[in-house]
């Protein structure tokens, strides 16, 4: 790979080295047969300006700038109106099982507020990956100093509410889970708790109001492990994709406002040089979407291609573990004929798939 930095001998570069992500995307093109140049952060300010994107790839008859981001949340999409139609589909459902089981319903004012569409929409108070791995790495902590630190288990947390946790109900969660492990260590399960003897595991729910009406919720499978607790929180893929941090200044409007810099100062040709963004996403939309790959198509038409009209294409790298598996990319080619486009046959691996048809 070349190197621009080598240019700037005067410069630091501390910040010019490759994230995880960005080496994928280097070996990637490199193994296409590609030139990858990865480009310097470090140059002095006046050449720099505001921005520069990761890479700059040049092949026969080509020449491709390229940035790679990964969303710091990119679950969670729940616009506004599915939030409300959700929490009062939930209400309907208890007045239901209350109606079933004979019983008055029993609900506090704030849940009746939320059914009722009174209270706000989480929208600054929402969960997000960095916020997300604080929680599970406490959320592991206190489980293993706990007195089931040390029990075989292989604990599985799905976390579905897309707002972020205070350190009370951290804890009121983790007392709960602590006393249903307790039990399974004793040989029992919580009556309110499942067992699944085809799969071997016992499956839990964890549901708690919050003060503001909302709900904490998480679901939990636990298997034998061979020793000692294992613990993995992760988010639950209901959730979805986080649209609105893909397009927002942390990825898209990043890389557009890193790409046009590059155009503008320094390249001598703009309008033939290809704009690529490759986006990291943590779920599988593929996965997300796949009774539905047309309805994904036109999101990322609308969400993304339409808004950021100067991008040739913008490509999506499914949740993968290098150790084990080859990357594979969903590629959206833009339909705005007045940005060169980006070549069909670079991503054309046996592995990926490319959009429009
Ligand atoms: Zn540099």
């Amino acid at each position: 790979m070349k190197k621009e930095c080598a240019k700037f001998p005067e410069s630091k570069h501390t910040d010019c080295e490759l994230n995880p992500d960005e080496k994928i995307m280097a070996d990637y093109f490199e193994s296409r047969g590609l030139i990858v140049e990865r480009l310097c952060v470090g140059k002095p300010k006046k050449i720099e300006k505001e921005g520069t994107p990761d890479f700059r790839i040049v092949g026969k008859n080509l020449v491709c700038i390229c940035e790679v981001k990964r969303p710091d949340s990119p679950t969670g999409d729940l616009s506004e109106s599915d939030w409300k139609y959700v929490n009062r589909l939930e209400f309907e459902q208890w007045k239901e099982e209350a109606k079933k089981q004979n019983t008055n319903l029993t609900v506090t004012c704030e849940q009746l507020e939320l059914a009722n569409g009174k209270i706000d929409y989480p929208d600054n108070e929402r969960n997000t990956g960095v916020l997300e791995e604080e929680k599970a790495k406490k959320i592991k902590k206190l489980l293993e100093e706990s007195t089931v630190g040390n029990f075989p288990l292989a604990v599985t947390i799905y976390r579905s509410d897309p707002f972020s946790w205070t350190q009370e109900e951290l804890q009121g969660f983790v007392n709960h889970l602590i006393d249903k492990l307790s039990l399974i260590g004793a040989g029992k399960i919580s009556p309110d708790w499942n067992v699944n003897g085809d799969f071997h595991f016992i499956y839990g729910e964890y549901r708690k109001a919050r003060a503001d009406g909302r709900y904490i919720h998480n679901q939990i499978f636990v298997r034998l492990a061979e020793k000692g607790l294992k613990i993995e929180v992760l988010p639950n893929s209901d959730l979805g994709v986080n649209w609105e941090s893909i397009e927002g200044k942390g990825v898209c409007r990043k890389a557009q406002k890193q790409i046009k810099d590059q155009l503008l100062y320094r390249e001598s040709k703009p309008e033939k040089v290809i704009r690529l963004v490759v986006i990291f996403l943590e779920q599988n939309l593929l996965f997300e979407y796949f009774s539905n790959i047309d309805k994904l198509e036109s999101e990322i038409n609308r969400r993304v291609l339409s808004k950021f009209p100067e991008f040739s294409a913008v490509v999506f790298c499914e949740n993968f573990d290098p150790r084990f598996s080859r990357p594979n990319f969903l590629v959206f080619h833009t339909e705005n004929n007045n940005v060169p486009s980006f070549p069909k046959d670079i991503f054309d691996d046996g592995f990926s798939q490319q959009f429009p048809k």
